[in-house]
């Protein structure tokens, strides 16, 4: 078999494959923010599993303790039964993550994927309040399981549910409504009169990862969590995406005073290495499962238990210091690329998203798309977001300032090249001049 070749997946995987119709090369290896293809062709991986690998690829670390823990015959698949690796992850997220933030959330390991996080959350929102509608934003990205599908926006996504969906309100997320503050929306809503189902929840994410890379103000955040309170609703922060460093901080409201979620959502970088968990944080008083009320037969991952404690010991060891420096040097280093892009003819590109959670938006798709394009030519993999029209860079959070400095270079290369041919009238595969990074 030629396991090089590509023909395998066009002929027997289902037509809803998406990355690799961008990225068709095959991944033999990959280390940090590195990943080699079959023809030993190094790329710089800036998909980084869409924020599931924040510590990069095979961290050597998590490797080791992972081995190390099959080794000696620790076990994998447990359901929710007690395990050593179990007791140690819970112990170092209530000391490392609940007890700093002064949390007394208690943890719910829902199922492996991010989309069963937001499916639990809601599920036990609507069981607390008695109510069946939640507030969701537009722009919002959540799963597409039927539940978290309902409050997501995305109209590709909707269309494949088959039926419809229900028990949720999309109101503008902050700043995507020219000259109307959402906040004062969901006031008006929130009141009585307005006819709107009082909700159970309202569910947003800080900084929408799907959506485009736009971020909510703190004292947005802070207006939406004061409505829910009246309200008697919920506030569930889903956090797949921006959290576990991605913005600089375990969470990524951190560094939002006063702002406390009911429940916090968390998947994708949780297990440090990309091994399938998700986790719900859930303000004591309001978990009111049955036990037994809802279940799975994948609750909690024992090699993910194991890796996600390496990964909480990077942050004892300095790490959030460095991701601060990290997330400073993409912001100005994409600044500059921007405005220089900025000045060729009638492109319009700005910096969007926050900490090492960035991009770039362009003024259409196809600018972005052709981007894209030269960078991958270029050996950079970078996933868009926001309809197209974002392109995102998410290094891991491991990555030095110094390295950063070297993928910057090709990406401002490529953004250049990109902005003259849009000027010149062909968007089409630039880049391809471009040497491979080094
Ligand atoms: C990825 C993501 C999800 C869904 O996680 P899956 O593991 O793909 O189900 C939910 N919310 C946000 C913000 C995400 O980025």
């Amino acid at each position: 078999m030629d396991t090089t070749a590509t023909e395998v997946f066009a002929r027997h995987e289902s037509q809803v494959r998406s990355y690799c119709r961008d990225f068709p090369l095959v991944i033999e290896r990959a280390l940090g923010p590195y990943v080699w293809d079959t023809g030993g062709r190094r790329y710089v991986d800036l998909l980084c599993g869409a924020g599931a690998l924040n510590y990069g690829h095979n961290h050597p670390e998590m490797v080791a303790r992972v081995t190390e823990y099959l080794a000696r015959g620790g076990p994998v698949q447990s359901l929710d039964l007690h395990t050593t690796a179990k007791a140690e992850f819970m112990s170092r997220i209530a000391t490392d993550v609940l007890a700093p933030r002064g949390m007394d959330h208690v943890m719910q390991f829902p199922g492996p994927a991010g989309t069963l996080a937001v499916e639990a959350a809601l599920k036990l929102a609507r069981q607390v309040t008695g109510r069946t509608n939640v507030i969701a934003f537009t722009g919002g990205f959540h799963g597409v399981s039927l539940g978290s599908l309902s409050a997501t926006s995305n109209p590709t996504l909707r269309r494949g549910a088959g039926v419809p969906l229900h028990n949720v309100t999309m109101l503008p997320y902050e700043r995507r409504l020219a000259g109307i503050d959402s906040s004062e929306l969901l006031d008006h809503m929130l009141r009585p009169s307005s006819g709107m189902e009082p909700p159970a929840a309202i569910l947003l994410e800080s900084v929408q990862g799907e959506g485009g890379l736009h971020v909510a103000s703190p004292g947005w955040l802070r207006r939406v969590q004061r409505l829910a309170q009246q309200a008697g609703a919920l506030l569930v922060l889903d956090d797949i995406q921006a959290g576990c460093g991605r913005t600089g901080t375990m969470l990524s409201t951190d560094e939002i005073l006063e702002f406390d979620p009911d429940i916090v959502c968390q998947s994708k970088s949780l297990s440090g290495m990309g091994l399938p968990m998700a986790m719900l944080l859930i303000r004591r008083h309001l978990d009111q499962w049955e036990p037994g009320g809802h279940n799975a037969t994948f609750r909690g991952h024992n090699l993910a238990f194991v890796a996600g404690v390496a990964a909480l010991d990077l942050w004892r060891d300095g790490l959030g210091d460095r991701v601060a420096a990290l997330g400073e040097a993409i912001g100005d280093s994409l600044r500059s690329v921007a405005a220089a892009a900025s000045e060729v003819g009638a492109n319009q590109v700005s910096v969007a998203g926050r900490g090492a959670m960035r991009g770039l938006r362009f003024a259409s798709s196809e600018q972005a798309g052709a981007a894209q394009r030269g960078l991958y030519d270029a050996g950079v993999i970078a996933e868009t977001c926001g309809g197209g029209t974002v392109l995102k860079f998410f290094p891991p959070i491991t990555t030095t300032v110094a390295e950063w400095e070297g993928f910057v270079g090709v990406i401002g290369d490529v953004v250049l090249e990109t902005a003259r041919s849009v000027e010149a009238g062909s968007g089409q595969d630039v880049g391809r001049r471009l040497e491979q990074v080094a």
